[in-house]
């Protein structure tokens, strides 16, 4: 599936073309004080273009800081006046969007909890209808694409041409380091659904914890990401919310300082033809892979056949463990991750079971084919 949609081009939205496009705030707005020192700080540093700060909160638990609510958006507007910087906060319903338009925000974005319902985002889009804002979408906290694609066109059909995506992250069950999980492959994918669709990283919400930042942003401009969006602070150990992940402007400015920025295209001739002659090799090799994959799922229909044949069940569990296992340390000695050993074994595992299941329900009689 590849979406069509009226879009303006990325660089149009500014002046000029800037790459990494910054947005940094804190989490929420406090009070006047914390929002005006926080944004001079960050305008200072000449490298952050809005200005974020939620001032309706979404929190997991009642009783905790839900945000200061539309007298926060006076000190947008006087951040907006004061330094230049665009403003942005985060809208969940209707009455979110027409407060925010009546202060003059310059930037809305849906939050991970709203994308997730088609009727708030509906609703959001309903509102919205014949505006000319700058809009981003973050992903769903869940990771499904299809829900996140749908927020973002019911967004784009309500008119907004200056729309972009906000990965931040996927909620699960099993913990890792991160707060959220990457999922990479999901923004990728969303690019390749909706080609000119902007995409900033929040490294803030992935990782939950500032001193992942530096990495997942460093990761986020060598997927070519088209920005960041970054909690800052001016005293984060103090911050209401999200305490753990936000920095101050100074440690901003020195994550920024830091980031590698590599071209998406090379000019260099040589350097394309020596890339193109890899790429060959890769397309080789990924033919390979697929004729092996092929070539074990025969000998997985057979097995399956001989199953049906002597009535024993599909999944034998000491053979599975025995086949990970046996994988994991092979594939250490070859320097290749457990995580990736992992998955890809379980994916072609899942795949031989269904055939299986398949061929023992159906009847299926590979021994003809
Ligand atoms: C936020 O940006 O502060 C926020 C609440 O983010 P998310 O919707 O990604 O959790
Ligand atoms: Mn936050």
């Amino acid at each position: 599936m590849v979406l069509k949609m009226e879009l303006t081009p990325f660089e149009n939205w500014l002046d000029q073309n800037e790459r990494p496009f910054i947005i940094s705030g804190p989490c929420s707005a406090e009070s006047e004080d914390q929002v005006m020192e926080t944004a001079r700080q960050l305008a200072r540093l000449k490298k952050v273009r809005v200005f974020r700060a939620g001032v309706w909160k979404p929190r997991t638990r009642p009783g905790t800081f839900e945000g200061v609510g539309t007298p926060g958006l006076q000190w947008l507007r006087r951040v907006k006046a004061e330094t230049g910087l665009m403003t942005a906060t985060e809208v969940a319903n209707e009455k979110h969007v027409y407060e925010a338009l009546k202060y003059g925000v310059d930037v809305l974005w849906i939050g991970a909890r709203t994308s997730v319902n088609p009727f708030a985002v509906q609703e959001i889009a309903d509102a919205l209808s014949g505006v000319d804002i700058i809009v981003f979408v973050k992903n769903p906290v869940n990771p499904d694409i299809d829900l996140w694609t749908g927020a973002i066109e019911r967004i784009a059909r309500a008119g907004i041409k200056k729309l972009g995506a906000i990965h931040r992250g996927f909620s699960a069950f099993e913990k890792t380091v991160y707060r959220n999980q990457p999922n990479w492959q999901i923004p990728i994918e969303l690019r390749r659904r909706i080609p000119g669709l902007p995409i900033l990283c929040d490294p803030s919400h992935i990782s939950g914890a500032r001193k992942y930042i530096f990495e997942i942003s460093q990761k986020a401009m060598d997927l070519n990401f088209d920005g960041l969006a970054i909690e800052s602070h001016i005293n984060p150990n103090k911050a209401l919310s999200d305490s753990a992940q936000q920095v101050t402007p100074e440690a901003l400015e020195e994550i920024l300082n830091r980031l590698v920025l590599r071209k998406p295209n090379p000019a260099d001739p040589r350097l394309i033809d020596e890339l193109g002659e890899l790429r060959q090799q890769i397309d080789i090799f990924d033919d390979h892979l697929i004729e092996l994959l092929e070539r074990r799922m025969q000998i997985c229909d057979k097995i399956g056949l001989l199953k049906k044949r002597n009535n024993i069940t599909v999944l034998q569990s000491v053979r599975w463990d025995e086949i990970i296992s046996k994988a994991i340390v092979k594939g250490q000695e070859k320097g290749l991750s457990n995580e990736l050993i992992d998955s890809v074994f379980k994916a072609i595992h899942q795949e031989s079971i269904n055939r299986q299941i398949r061929i023992i329900n159906n009847g299926l009689d590979v021994d003809k084919k």
